[in-house]
């Protein structure tokens, strides 16, 4: 940690910092400058020791800016946990070295339509099974998901068909009955600083497939899988999903395809990318699912539909099964271009 002082700050005004930090039983380095003083903190800090300084020095008169030099997440880092994980689900590998394709309609609707979207997926090579039966709609007035009864859609096709599923939950409250149906719990982009939420899913035991928020920074998206790990539950999977866009009339979101190595980088966290709710339009999902391959991504969640034109939830984003099983195709082949087992 290092703080800047103001310009003109006093000798008492230095003091009471440097008294400050001593009292955390840690001895601060002044460094006067020409014109204002920084102050560096030894950085073997706890959490604790860097919250309680941050806050006690931000107060103080004469202080112009506290940066912090070390990553404040502890559990999702690489420094911490050196191996990078992979999250065995029923025999599915999620992680380092192993690339994963989730695919499914963004909401389960019958279960025709489930049963039909499964077998796309299961004959294309897919592992996990993708569906919302609880939806996070920007209106009320859309369409909510077909909730318990979509998870017991969800559970039935999924072990029909041998696939390992996944599907959202909301809130803390609901988290036992969404684990009770599904293998992996969803956390989506609105949600990923619902911290009770995030705290129930990480007491659940469950992989917690969590995504970023279409706003949140990296220390914050892995801040938020901090609190899931701190539960005792390691097996977080990370995922890309986009970030508010600057300009939305080409696309939905901006795919924010460089922080795959940044993540890679500094967790050991698997990272999946989610082109589809990244871009929001279905014929720019595989170029982008592509990318994602190739910048180092773990795996992709991809939408389909069996008649997108149909679809409940986020039908211009969802390919078809003919575009689906294509992209599958190329997947596999660039997967096997790049050494990466699928
Ligand atoms: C979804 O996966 O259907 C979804 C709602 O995603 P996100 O939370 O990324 O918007
Ligand atoms: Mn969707």
């Amino acid at each position: 940690m290092i703080i800047s002082m103001q310009v003109g700050a006093t000798h008492e005004q230095i003091e009471a910092v440097s008294d400050a930090i001593r009292q955390q039983g840690l001895e601060p380095l002044v460094l006067p400058g020409e014109d204002r003083t920084a102050i560096g903190v030894p950085s073997a800090l706890s959490a604790d020791q860097r919250d309680t300084l941050e806050t006690i020095i931000g107060a103080l008169e004469g202080v112009n800016k506290v940066t912090q030099t070390s990553r404040p997440y502890k559990l999702a880092s690489t420094e911490f946990h050196r191996d990078k994980t992979i999250i065995d689900v029923k025999g599915v590998k999620i992680g380092h070295g192993h690339f994963v394709v989730m695919g499914g309609p963004c909401s389960v609707e019958s279960h025709e339509q489930f049963s039909e979207s499964a077998r796309i997926v299961k004959q294309s090579g897919g592992t996990v099974l993708r569906g919302g039966a609880f939806k996070p709609r920007t209106s009320p007035y859309s369409f909510q998901g077909l909730q318990e009864e979509g998870l017991k859609i969800m559970k039935q096709v999924g072990e029909d068909a041998g696939l390992v599923t996944i599907s959202e939950v909301m809130s803390g409250d609901m988290v036992g009955l969404v684990a009770k149906y599904v293998d992996i719990l969803q956390i989506g982009a609105r949600s990923m600083q619902n911290f009770p939420l995030l705290i129930e899913a990480g007491k659940s035991g469950k992989p917690v497939f969590l995504k970023r928020g279409p706003s949140a920074t990296t220390d914050e998206f892995l801040l938020a899988a901090e609190y899931v790990l701190s539960q005792g539950n390691p097996n977080v999977i990370l995922c890309e999903r986009g970030v508010m866009a600057i300009d939305r009339s080409y696309t939905r979101n901006t795919l924010d395809l460089s922080i795959v190595p940044v993540l890679k980088e500094y967790s050991h966290l698997p990272v999946i990318v989610d082109p589809s709710h990244g871009t929001g339009v279905a014929r720019y999902v595989g170029p982008m699912a592509k990318a994602a391959l190739v910048a180092g991504a773990d795996g992709v969640m991809i939408e389909m539909h069996p008649n997108p034109k149909k679809a409940l939830s986020d039908g211009s984003q969802a390919l078809t099964p003919e575009q689906y099983i294509s992209l599958m195709t190329d997947l596999q082949g660039l997967a096997r271009y790049l050494g990466r087992a699928s």
